[in-house]
């Protein structure tokens, strides 16, 4: 017998769950797409995006996953023969720098300590110190690595760059922090920051956000790795529509993330960051009363380094692939898996964008259920100490 019917929950770090006023937004016929509300609807979210990454800079849409708004940043602000320093933290940023080589770009990788601590501004400061003749034109970086769960301080990056007085735009990756972690580009200096749709945003998969700021756009005049279907200046042309996604608009995409930002807007973008923290801490307080010395323990130890979207939690001797397997058979949860070096040694779980209590409770009351039928050892009930985590913030 399986306990798994019900609603699935699934606890992965994106796409992540759908909250249903975007599913029933998106649920709609074909409109006129050269004329009316869709285009109205469009022109309002590229007015209301840049309050969510806390810019005045321009914001672009791309029809993509991630990977694509990846691809628009480096392309319209790179050229061949430059050079871009990756600040290393887990797995994605080294991503973003790979395909920059691709392109012909030289990459310099700024190499962590760990792959269980967060970049190291002081490191940032002295590497940028040595570039005296100025050869790196980019620095690459995360705000919240997927793989590892960490966080980096992107305003001591930011602050870094600035005593440093070098001129390299400062790109950061926001994919699984955007909605979830508090971030201001303006204010920390950054000039290019991409997004992706399916984690902290809410809606389905397929959408990419790239903000510019002017140092960005300015850039951008002198980019020769600019394409035809990603390049800015075609899409910053108002003259037609549907240059803003160079061809057809993703019509579904639109409506479902102009449900999201009236979510985000009707709870306000500073308590969508406290409840992440309150729910990521919860999750944190579970691990911690879990771990056993050859058990479980968080993979990010730092406690100014932990993501607020996702948890790394490494398994020791409990085996964490039989782990997912057994929450998932029989109880209808998904969690997610580790990836990369953490391939059997951990799990994750995603906790971003559409969460409350009841969801996160009883993902961690199944894991510690499942943790129990699998025999494993445990230091307590991790699911009390997340109830008493929570309890603490509702008396506020
Ligand atoms: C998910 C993720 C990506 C990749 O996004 P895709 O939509 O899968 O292309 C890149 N960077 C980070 C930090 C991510 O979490």
């Amino acid at each position: 017998m399986s306990l798994s019917q019900g609603r699935p929950m699934v606890a992965i770090p994106g796409p992540s769950i759908i909250p249903d006023r975007v599913l029933s937004a998106m649920n709609r016929p074909m409109p006129n797409i050269y004329d009316g509300e869709l285009l109205e609807i469009s022109d309002s979210l590229l007015a209301d995006l840049p309050t969510v990454a806390r810019t005045s800079g321009h914001t672009f849409i791309t029809v993509s996953n991630g990977h694509g708004a990846w691809a628009m940043a480096l392309t319209n602000t790179l050229s061949r023969g430059d050079k871009v320093l990756v600040l290393e933290s887990g797995r994605f940023a080294i991503g973003w720098g790979e395909m920059a080589q691709v392109s012909g770009v030289e990459m310099e990788v700024l190499a962590a300590e760990s792959d269980r601590v967060p970049v190291d501004p002081a490191a940032v400061e002295e590497r940028l110190r040595a570039d005296t003749g100025h050869e790196i034109d980019a620095i690459l970086c995360v705000q919240v690595d997927t793989a590892n769960s960490v966080r980096n301080d992107i305003a001591a990056i930011g602050r870094a760059i600035e005593s440093a007085g070098h001129p390299a735009l400062f790109m950061v990756d926001c994919i699984a922090s955007m909605g979830c972690e508090h971030f201001e580009m303006d204010d920390w200096g950054v000039d290019v920051t991409v997004a992706a749709s399916q984690k902290g945003m809410m809606v389905p998969p397929g959408l990419g956000f790239v903000w510019a700021n002017d140092k960005a756009l300015a850039a951008h005049q002198n980019a020769d790795l600019r394409s035809g279907y990603w390049d800015w200046t075609a899409r910053m042309d108002h003259t037609a529509h549907y240059l803003r996604y160079a061809g057809t608009p993703p019509v579904q995409s639109i409506f479902g993330l102009r449900e999201a930002l009236d979510m985000i807007a009707e709870e306000g973008i500073e308590n969508v960051w406290a409840r992440h923290e309150v729910l990521a801490g919860a999750v944190r307080e579970a691990v911690r009363t879990w771990a056993t010395p050859g058990g479980f323990e968080l993979n990010i130890g730092d406690p100014n380094a932990h993501a607020n979207s996702t948890t790394t939690i490494l398994t020791g001797s409990i085996d964490a692939d039989r782990l997912r397997q057994v929450c998932s058979a029989e109880a209808g949860l998904t969690l997610g898996l580790g990836i990369g070096e953490y391939g059997g040694r951990a799990f994750r779980i995603g906790h971003m964008g559409h969460l409350n209590p009841p969801m996160i409770l009883g993902t961690l009351g199944t894991i510690e259920a499942s943790l129990a039928a699998m025999g494993a050892p445990t230091g307590g009930s991790g699911v009390a100490a997340a109830a008493g985590s929570v309890a603490t913030a509702m008396k506020g």
